[in-house]
């Protein structure tokens, strides 16, 4: 895949649809995936924190989340397609997991706005099979977590942290996974919670 380089972020040469196909053959193909979803303010900590810029580089796509990205991709002469923002990519992952039956796994957010957002999922797309979830709210270091997730084999984990605890977190536990599509989502679940 191209890739369009902004601050020395790679992000994916990609329409969502595209994208998102390309996630459903690695699912399929039970092929494990970090994706990072990056707006300016990421791109900026990157550029400031060594630690952050190397869970970038782990990532396996970087999609442009936000018009600014896109505009800077342009400015640059090396147009991008247009954004992939989190939000409505984890939507569409979720329409996908619900035609197919998938496994997923949401971490992240205050336990309230988890419960709310699960209870409007499951009305949404119940066919989709909610593996588990947990707040957002623990230790980053403890092990526990990842172990549990990982013995209740979903196909997509949900990340919401913010960043770049998200990353971070994604990028300490993907090592222990057979497979899994895993990614950050910042301020989604609160997004549907409402
Ligand atoms: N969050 C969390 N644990 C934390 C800090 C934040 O689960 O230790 C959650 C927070 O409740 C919210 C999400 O992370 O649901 C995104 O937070 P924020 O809006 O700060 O991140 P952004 O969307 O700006 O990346």
């Amino acid at each position: 895949m191209n890739h369009v380089e902004i601050l020395g972020v790679p992000f994916i040469h990609s329409t969502r649809n595209e994208f998102v196909d390309i996630l459903h053959q690695r699912i399929k193909q039970q092929k494990k995936t970090f994706v990072v979803t990056a707006n300016p303010e990421i791109v900026m900590m990157a550029n400031e924190n060594k630690g952050f810029m190397e869970y970038l580089q782990a990532a396996d796509f970087i999609t442009p989340d936000g018009i600014g990205i896109v505009k800077a991709a342009g400015w640059l002469k090396k147009p991008l397609p247009e954004r992939v923002p989190g939000f409505d990519t984890m939507k569409d992952l979720l329409s996908l997991a619900n035609e197919n039956q998938y496994r997923v796994y949401f971490l992240g957010a205050k336990q309230e706005v988890l419960d709310q957002f699960i209870h409007i999922v499951s009305n949404e797309y119940p066919k989709m099979e909610i593996a588990g979830f947990r707040n957002g709210f623990f230790d980053l270091d403890n092990p526990q977590i990842a172990e549990e997730i990982c013995g209740l084999k979903p196909d997509l984990i949900f990340v919401a942290l913010g960043a770049p605890r998200q990353e971070q977190w994604i990028y300490q536990n993907i090592g222990k996974f057979d497979k899994g599509i895993f990614m950050g989502v910042g301020g989604s679940f609160d997004g549907i919670a409402g």
